[in-house]
């Protein structure tokens, strides 16, 4: 490829970004004015039962999470307190939530490093809640995003990874990947409540099989809608 090729197609390329970037923004636009209570739907009255919550979400519905943290958070109030019994017990309170025994590791793991090195304190900061046993991405931008309204990044999870595919925002397959996608595409300012978007489009309307298309308000703007293709998503 000679240099002007390269040049029109890095052009092309740039161009590409910014119509994405204008549509994304009309996106999110309709979907704020769609889902205006969409937020966290794990329920918390601080950082660190957010990040507990967060924990126990994992292959598990939020739904479910809510039921099982009634009891827990009044049971377990600061990081100490899951120290103080043992694993067996703590795997029973959370047992219905799934993968209860790495769950617990998790739990008492964090706990002992919060209660050991940060004062029982939530970090604020992405780098110092991933060195938290259990805590990766995706939990650390929960807990910054929701608990502290710190945009350090965007929540991928199924939701997000289905829709960012069919708007074609990200063909990438892994939530590290997608996340970074996003992140170019999505405006900052956007970055916490985007994901509350897409869970809340993704729960009643683009559902993973026969999703609503004739009743999505962003039928419009998306490639994959049934309506264009006549092929529906994920079937
Ligand atoms: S048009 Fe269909 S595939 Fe596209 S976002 Fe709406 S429901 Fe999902």
């Amino acid at each position: 490829m000679n240099e002007l090729q390269e040049l029109t197609l890095s052009r092309n390329n740039y161009s590409k970004m910014e119509e994405l970037k204008t549509r994304i923004r009309k996106i999110v636009r309709s979907l704020k004015r769609a889902y205006p209570d969409a937020k966290c739907s794990l329920n918390h009255s601080n950082a660190f039962e957010l990040l507990v919550a967060t924990i126990l979400s994992a292959q598990c519905t939020d739904a479910r999470v809510n039921i099982v943290t009634q009891d827990l958070f009044r049971k377990y109030r600061k990081p100490e307190d899951y120290l103080k019994v043992s694993a067996r017990e703590l795997q029973r309170d959370i047992r219905t939530t799934g993968f209860f025994r790495n769950k617990t590791t998790s739990i008492q793991g964090a706990s002992k490093m919060l209660h050991e090195q940060h004062g029982d304190m939530v970090p604020q900061t992405m780098h110092e809640l991933l060195e938290l046993p259990g805590v990766a991405r995706k939990t650390a931008n929960v807990v910054l995003g929701n608990a502290f309204g710190i945009s350090a990044g965007v929540v991928v999870d199924t939701h997000v990874t289905r829709l960012s595919h069919r708007l074609g925002f990200s063909h990438q397959k892994t939530a590290e990947k997608i996340e970074q996608d996003l992140i170019s595409l999505v405006p900052k300012k956007d970055w916490v409540i985007f994901p509350h978007l897409m869970i809340a489009h993704g729960r009643a309307i683009c559902r993973a099989r026969n999703p609503l298309c004739a009743e999505c308000v962003i039928e419009k703007p998306c490639p994959s809608s049934f309506l264009k293709t006549g092929v529906m998503p994920g079937s």
